[in-house]
């Protein structure tokens, strides 16, 4: 009997050996000769520089306060981008939606074909222009300096912008002829929710249009990541859902020397702490699953790291328990729960009659608004703490788009001809973009612009110093220019 479950054991082992060797091997990197990548077209990258940089110039600012929308900056930035791109406005039909998002429709010869849609917003986030902000270059100046060209927009979302408009007037100036019809949707408002985008996507919904895909910004292809060093191409598959919560403790007030049992702040504190003390559940999901089996792959994992990247039905909890370990690990195993703003009291002496806090939460794909909200009000169980929704209402989190197949496979093929050897990987992006708004009219949206940033670059989007490498800048020229050509072609 003994014997038996002995020998029973030692086979159950050795298929187990058996099943993740072979996963190992499989994921091993094979030494291929790369296909000689196709012709770039030649630019010049200091034209393109002084392009971008004119660009920034545009105070195209969004502001939390709808009063302070300056309209004539959006004039003349896009009577600029008029006369910059003569050869992109003589091909497309431009309708203005929103205000001053622009929409931009490249007939296609074929009509029976389903258009690709390409998004960047004109708007950026504000930035402090005083001496001392901390920005090296004053951050509406458009420098070009040591190889970069500085400024708010640079990335994020001018670098796409213009980059885009680069390749397509001179894709129009070639005389070139879209068999499958482009759409360019530029919105004005993506760091305010997204209202010229959402109208782009009502007009085209109504009109019975289900895009092919649609590709906008929010992935890129980075370098000296904690994970892998070397470049791989983060595509946005899909994009978390974003919600603020608003929880109000109430008191009776008075004179401090009188104090009640309970106070608004001793509710608001027992109630943001219980909110921490509850986190969201975290753990690998399908996107995650897909991108840690698409680095495994990468050169530079030694045997072992191979091993438990391609068996993750084996080591799955290994890597959460590694992921958790850090902040950024931690956020792209779930939802996040981040207490922002808390306004109580005025006096030193006097009783606060309310106490009120923010917290803001970044959802993952399996939770919902509805969820978080229910989750939360189970954790500080108690009827007193008023929970409602900050304004703007948030956005749930979006569907994942095909990984590996359809759209995806095509535009990883234009990555790896534009960066031969670059890693592809899916992503889930925390934050929010303007594609979100068109879940409803089609099932692929592609969150990936081809530039080349580091860890430490990330940082600068929407905070200082945001720049961009003159020749990273001219090289998505290139990419974009590939990219469009293309996607006029699909057949
Ligand atoms: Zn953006």
């Amino acid at each position: 009997m003994m014997r038996n479950v002995f020998l029973l054991l030692t086979a159950g082992l050795l298929f187990l050996a058996a099943i993740v060797s072979y996963r190992t091997f499989a994921a091993a990197p094979v030494a291929v000769t790369l296909p000689t990548p196709p012709q770039l077209i030649k630019v010049n990258s200091a034209e393109l520089a002084t392009n971008l940089s004119q660009s920034i110039r545009f105070k195209t600012v969004s502001n939390q306060d709808p009063q302070l929308f300056d309209l004539n900056e959006f004039i003349a930035f896009q009577n600029w981008l008029q006369q910059t791109y003569p050869d992109f406005y003589a091909v497309v039909k431009t309708q203005m939606l929103a205000g001053s998002t622009q929409l931009n429709i490249w007939q296609g010869s074929d009509q029976s074909l389903s258009p690709v849609v390409f998004l960047a917003h004109q708007d950026v986030v504000p930035a402090d222009e005083t001496a001392n902000s901390g920005w090296i270059e004053p951050p509406f100046a458009g420098n070009i300096k040591d190889g970069f060209i500085w400024g708010r927009g640079a990335i994020d979302d001018k670098g796409s912008l213009i980059a885009m408009l680069e390749a397509a007037n001179r894709l129009a100036a070639s005389g070139y002829q879209p068999k499958r019809t482009l759409i360019f949707g530029f919105g004005h408002d993506e760091e305010v929710g997204g209202n010229g985008a959402k109208a782009i996507a009502a007009l085209l919904q109504s009109q019975g249009i289900r895009p092919w895909a649609v590709f906008d910004e929010g992935g890129a292809i980075t370098t000296n990541m904690p994970d892998i060093a070397g470049p791989v191409a983060r595509i946005g598959v899909a994009e978390k859902g974003y919600l603020t919560l608003i929880l109000t403790a109430r008191a009776t007030g008075g004179h401090s020397s009188t104090p009640p049992k309970t106070t608004a702040l001793g509710g608001i504190s027992r109630a943001i702490a219980a909110v921490e003390a509850n986190p969201f559940e975290k753990k690998l999901d399908p996107v995650l699953i897909a991108m840690l089996q698409a680095t495994a792959k990468s050169t530079e994992n030694g045997f072992v790291k191979r091993m438990i990247l391609s068996n993750l039905w084996l080591f799955g909890g290994l890597v959460e328990a590694q992921l958790l370990g850090s902040k950024s690990g931690s956020a792209i195993l779930g939802t996040t729960i981040a207490p922002t703003i808390l306004h109580a009291g005025t006096k030193e002496n006097i009783l606060p009659r309310e106490a009120i806090a923010y917290i803001n939460f970044r959802i993952a794909g399996r939770d919902s608004i509805e969820s978080v909200i229910s989750h939360i009000s189970k954790a500080i169980n108690n009827p007193d703490i008023e929970i409602t929704i900050s304004n703007p209402p948030g956005s749930e989190p979006t569907p994942i788009s095909q990984i590996g197949t359809g759209p995806y496979a095509w535009l990883s093929k234009v990555i790896t001809d534009g960066f031969p050897g670059t890693l592809i990987a899916p992503n889930t992006v925390p934050m929010a973009t303007d594609s979100r708004h068109f879940t409803k009219i089609t099932d692929d949206i592609y969150r990936f612009a081809p530039y080349t940033f580091d860890s430490s670059d990330l940082s600068r989007i929407h905070g200082l110093n945001e720049r961009i490498g003159v020749d990273d800048f001219a090289k998505g020229v290139q990419v974009y220019y590939l990219m469009l050509e293309r996607a006029g072609q699909i057949g």
